[in-house]
């Protein structure tokens, strides 16, 4: 008897990839055989996004393809478009059940017996099964914490995946442990507000001091997917300036009053003395992807988000003079409700003069259910898109400066994809494309590479004696 297929489409964020892998592993352990979707599978699941519009339309766009592709599929959608509109996707008869984002790490639990799900079937708890590789990827993610507490005015995230909770530090370990068991070159913790880690944890333990646990396994190094700009601890940036050498030690605990999270919001200050004696981990890239939405504080005031221009300024130049070869990315998001000529000017301005290495800028869409959904003098789409472009434009001049700095300089490189050329490509600690020579064959690897060349924003180099 032919095995039972199964095919997961991934819509959205790393979160939603990392817990994909985690129904991978359940379908598996009920004996599926994982197939492409497009190959018309028994068991069809779209995990789904519901940032934008456009997401909500892909997902119902999959289920309807999916049951096109085999009638008899049996179609699940999961995740954040559940959370937020279920009764948009209960209209869809091609959908045959719907899954929560707390459901994903039940699913074979949940499915109907006619799909194989059993009561004897392993069950894993909240934070779901621990995954040993992540489908063809060198590099793996590891979801460390979920949720936000935050209320940005453009942002349904909240609604979709709740106020911030956190993955408890023994089954993070467990986790990694895993995939450096399975020879994984380089860990990247995700989540949906990282810097929130471990406020709603009994245990006293903050994301350096997860980031410092972790680099006492045999990982070659970790990286941080994303984290706003409040939530950079003096820890982290000195983690950064120690970048890429194994220095692992126990943390100075913080003696304040009021404990971390008022010591972490209380401004900058902390952040640029540094505090006292602190024994960090050297594992950390030296890369950080900082949210900045707007370099206009009228415009960052409109939007709901916790810092001002000069915060962001001071906060990014300080990182670069402790550790200058840090790749430092920014989300920017252009044609938010009112944003004037000036105001975008401003953020322009502001960009420009700010030593960051790349930008992922976003034009803004209306998310129905979201205050700025509702804010009068939105943004002719054509002047959004038009901004877009001039962003766009600034961020490959400073990842091509970036990407020049580094020329004749040492990087340590997770080789990933042979090139036609016989060269390797591989993602430095800084966060910048490296073709090596002599790589060949080692893919997976974490190699040093004295840098040759720069072309436009990717490197060339050979692999260091
Ligand atoms: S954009 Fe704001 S509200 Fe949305 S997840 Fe990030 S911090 Fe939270």
């Amino acid at each position: 008897m032919s095995r039972r297929t199964a095919a997961i489409k991934t819509l959205g964020c790393k979160l939603n990839q990392y817990e994909s892998e985690q129904m991978r592993v359940q379908l598996e352990s009920l004996g599926y055989q994982m197939v492409d979707y497009e190959a018309g599978a028994g068991l069809c699941i779209i995990n789904s996004c519901t940032v934008t519009s456009r997401t909500d339309r892909d997902t119902r766009r999959l289920a309807r393809r999916a049951k096109r592709l085999n009638p008899k599929a049996y179609v699940v959608v999961a995740g954040c478009y559940v959370e937020v509109a279920p009764t948009d996707l209960e209209a869809i008869p091609e959908i045959d059940l719907l899954l929560r984002n707390a459901d994903k790490s039940r699913l074979a639990q949940l499915l109907p017996a006619a799909e194989g799900a059993s009561d004897t079937a392993a069950s894993y708890g909240d934070a779901g099964p621990i995954i040993s590789d992540f489908s063809g990827h060198t590099r793996a993610f590891v979801k460390v914490q979920e949720g936000c507490n935050a209320r940005c005015a453009y942002c349904i995230i909240p609604d979709a995946r709740g106020p911030s909770h956190s993955v408890e530090p023994e089954q993070v370990l467990a986790q990694c442990q895993a995939l450096v068991d399975a020879g994984c070159p380089e860990i990247v913790f995700i989540g949906t507000h990282l810097g929130q880690y471990g406020r709603d944890l009994d245990s006293d333990i903050d994301l350096a001091q997860l980031i410092n646990l972790v680099s006492q396994l045999p990982i070659p190094r970790l990286r941080l997917s994303s984290i706003e700009p409040r939530e950079i601890t003096p820890e982290i940036v000195q983690m950064l300036r120690d970048g890429g050498q194994a220095l692992v030690g126990a943390l100075t605990p913080d003696p304040s009053p009021g404990g971390r999270g008022a010591k972490a919001n209380n401004g900058l200050g902390r952040v640029l003395e540094g505090d006292g004696e602190l024994a960090v981990s050297g594992k950390l890239c030296r890369h950080l992807h900082i949210p900045l939405q707007s370099g206009c504080d009228s415009v960052l005031e409109r939007m709901n988000r916790p810092y001002d221009t000069a915060f962001y300024g001071e906060l990014v130049r300080h990182i670069m003079q402790l550790q200058p070869a840090t790749g430092i990315g920014a989300d920017v998001m252009v044609g938010f409700p009112g944003e004037t000529d000036e105001e975008f000017e401003a953020t322009r301005q502001f960009i420009e003069d700010l030593p960051l290495s790349y930008l992922h800028v976003f034009t803004y869409s209306e998310r129905r259910g979201t205050p700025a959904a509702e804010m009068p003098e939105q943004v002719d789409y054509e002047l959004r898109k038009a901004r877009n472009h001039v962003l766009r434009h600034i961020s490959e001049q400073k990842r091509e400066r970036l990407a020049q700095s580094m020329v004749g300089r040492c990087l340590e490189v997770v080789l990933q994809t042979p090139q036609e050329d016989g060269t390797v490509r591989g993602i430095s600690d800084n966060y910048l494309e490296v073709d090596v020579a002599g790589g060949a064959g080692r893919s997976g690897e974490l190699v040093k590479v004295e840098i040759d060349a720069a072309n436009d924003s990717r490197l060339s180099g050979r692999l260091a004696e």
